[in-house]
């Protein structure tokens, strides 16, 4: 349900609701970029303070991981019922191939394959359309011939050549399986969509009344009927078919099962041995209702350092909205964040009482906003290799509004982005000056972060309404305003003494680099993500234009900000960075009052005049400048590697972590030790 994903690069200027910290002595010689082909950049995240953890937390988190790994095969038979003989041949091919590895037709298959590994099956990960494969189909054949039989993934008692005809026009066919998920409403999204969640012959009508015959009328806690089953026909009757041990997929969940049998020993506490028993006791019956416990234990399991998702969980990949993909991260708190976050809160009544805003409109009691930040240590399933940066569950809105919900942020992959693009040569294009340069490599991460975090944990904390004020009453313009109101104060203070006295900075220049980058990205990078055309949406993106763009307007006379053109190219210069400061006061305190009054017509002024409106003379100018850099717009990260170490005895005395591994080599292996499923699920 609320999944930030991150589609394109830029996440160096698209801070969305996530902060990471980072120590100097880590961040430099780490290699973040793996390797990149067709549209998918392949990155390496690091998991900063594992040597931190005790030996027993990190037996948690290796078990956690092995369940995790394990699920593999699930997703990609949920994907599509040809994903798995599709990647089991692909991969014959590549071990097994004589032929010419300089050939046009070799080096396509090469990226095909990737392509295949990265969207765990033939649709794009994220376009949801087919991809098809840049070799030829007598390339292929040729290929799939020579292999010795006992490597092609044949049905029983199929031949070769039965096979070929098979599978053939599900690799090459674009109108075969064309579409993962199919959302036109004109059509049956079932019969449409390419996935495995229902039965070839199930129609849209017959799903839908399927699952309202199960709904109990005024039940105030339903269980998500259908996520965990595929829907099929039998003897022309309707059936779930449940993931569950000894139902679909049952060889892969009875190996997760195990790990987290595994992982039950090591828990932390008895809340988190609760979450894993009952976890293990859902994928044992399949029953919903054990789920639902699972996922309520889940969010009150508050205290572990630890922490894991591990199941059928979004239900994006169906067009319907019913059946949940399978996914896992393991993870734990974020260290290094914890601190901060900390001053943060212990400060926040003075953070409160000292906005540049009418006092009116401030909180006499704040509360700083509690929101984990955490370290991803495996990510598997649909989180695996494209993954989000954030993650907001359970799904389920009873549980939602009853218990809670966890809301988390992965830092450490933030930072990988990041450091990734600091080597792209981005910075170099875009900013200006080199003394901004120096300051965004020194001090980028740092105040980058340390924004987040105030936009976090104070900014959208801080102020209050009037008696009789609604929030609601800004409409379609409220949730920009939110972002520009958490966006300012934490831009106001990122250039406060207290920064500095609080320790949360260290040098009195390092704000520059969050200020510039700021209004380059407000006011041109940004709009490398928008199709020429188009106006500008997202209501992040929205409040970033907003706030440059009337920076830029009030600071003109001043000439406190300015767009230069150099060379054809254009850049932001900043003269004033103490009047940007003020700037950005100013602006919060209508911010604030507009908030704080529900004063509509002054917000859609706001927006609209400064936010949605793009100029397509400098659109087009940065969209090229982007394109010749040659960033691929989608990522994916392999995993690091954990291997045990024992005595003599066999005992296990630590588990190390290694970052080495490529990213052929980690699916490959995937392929070999967590192979868990036969090729044909149906
Ligand atoms: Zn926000």
């Amino acid at each position: 349900m609320n999944k930030v994903f991150l589609m394109v690069m830029t996440l160096l200027f698209l801070f969305a609701c996530s902060g990471n910290k980072k120590d100097a002595k880590r961040a430099d010689k780490f290699n973040y970029n793996v390797e990149q082909f067709a549209d998918l950049g392949i990155l390496r995240y690091q998991v900063p303070n594992w040597d931190k953890l005790t030996l027993n937390q990190k037996k948690l988190v290796y078990s956690l991981s092995q369940a995790a790994l394990n699920g593999r095969d699930i997703l990609f038979d949920q994907n599509n019922r040809y994903n798995l003989a599709v990647r089991r041949l692909l991969e014959a091919v590549y071990e097994n191939y004589s032929g010419d590895k300089n050939s046009e037709d070799y080096k396509s298959f090469l990226v095909y394959l990737k392509r295949v590994w990265f969207s765990n099956g033939i649709h794009h990960h994220y376009g949801e359309e087919k991809f098809l494969p840049g070799f030829s189909k007598e390339f292929f054949a040729n290929a799939v011939k020579s292999l010795d039989s006992s490597l092609v993934p044949l049905r029983e008692g199929q031949s070769v050549d039965a096979f070929l005809a098979e599978i053939t026009p599900v690799i090459f066919d674009p109108k075969v399986y064309a579409k993962k998920v199919n959302q036109d409403s004109s059509l049956d999204v079932i019969a449409v969509s390419a996935n495995n969640y229902y039965g070839e012959d199930v129609t849209q009508k017959e799903v839908e009344a399927f699952y309202n015959a199960m709904k109990k009328p005024n039940d105030g806690t339903p269980v998500p009927y259908g996520l965990n089953s595929r829907l099929v026909k039998k003897d022309g009757k309707l059936a779930e078919e449940v993931y569950k041990v000894g139902g679909l997929y049952s060889p892969a969940i009875e190996k997760i099962v195990y790990w987290l049998n595994e992982a039950s020993k090591y828990a932390e506490n008895d809340q988190q041995k609760k979450v894993i028993d009952l976890l293990i006791e859902y994928y044992k019956t399949g029953d919903l209702k054990k789920y639902d416990e699972y996922s309520i234990a889940w969010v009150r399991d508050t205290n572990s350092l630890v922490d894991f998702i591990n199941g059928f969980t979004e239900v994006y990949g169906d067009a319907l909205g019913i059946k949940g993909s399978w996914e896992a991260l393991v993870n734990f708190k974020d260290l290094d964040s914890e601190a901060l976050t900390k001053i943060l809160g212990d400060n926040a009544q003075w953070f409160e009482d000292n906005a540049p805003v009418d006092p009116r409109f401030k909180k006499k009691e704040v509360k700083g906003i509690s929101f984990k930040t955490i370290t991803a240590a495996t990510l598997a399933g649909d989180c695996y290799p494209a993954t989000p940066i954030g993650i907001n569950l359970p799904n389920s809105n009873w549980i939602r509004k009853d218990v809670g919900s966890k809301s988390v942020t992965i830092t450490n992959i933030t930072e990988a982005y990041d450091k990734a693009a600091a080597g792209s040569g981005f910075n170099e294009e875009f900013v200006c000056c080199s003394k901004e340069k120096k300051l965004m490599e020194k001090y980028g991460a740092q105040t980058d972060n340390l924004h987040t975090d105030l936009h976090e944990c104070l900014g959208h904390a801080s102020g209050q309404l009037m008696p009789g004020a609604d929030k609601k009453s800004l409409k379609v313009y409220g949730s920009t305003i939110e972002e520009a109101r958490a966006d300012l104060f934490g831009l106001y203070y990122m250039g406060d003494p207290k920064m500095l006295e609080l320790g949360l900075l260290k040098n009195p220049e390092a704000y520059k680099s969050e200020y510039y980058k700021y209004m380059m990205n407000g006011l041109l990078t940004q709009l490398s993500r928008i199709e020429l055309g188009k106006d500008i949406e997202e209501s992040h993106m929205r409040n970033r234009s907003l706030i440059a763009r009337w920076a830029l307007e009030r600071g003109q006379k001043d000439k406190v900000v300015e767009l230069k053109k150099e060379k054809g190219k254009t850049y932001v210069v900043v003269n004033d960075y103490v009047k940007l400061r003020g700037l950005f006061g100013q602006l919060l305190a209508e911010v604030q009052r507009i908030t704080s009054e529900g004063d509509f017509d002054a917000a859609q002024n706001l927006v609209e005049t400064y936010g949605v409106k793009v100029d397509p003379a400098i659109h087009k100018e940065i969209k090229e400048r982007y394109d010749k850099l040659g960033i691929a717009p989608y990522k994916g990260f392999v995993n690091p590697v954990y291997s045990l170490e024992n005595d003599a005895n066999g005992n296990i005395t630590d588990i190390k972590i290694s970052y080495n591994e490529g990213y052929e080599e980690q699916m490959l292996r995937y392929s070999k030790e967590y192979s868990n499923l036969p090729t044909y699920n149906d």
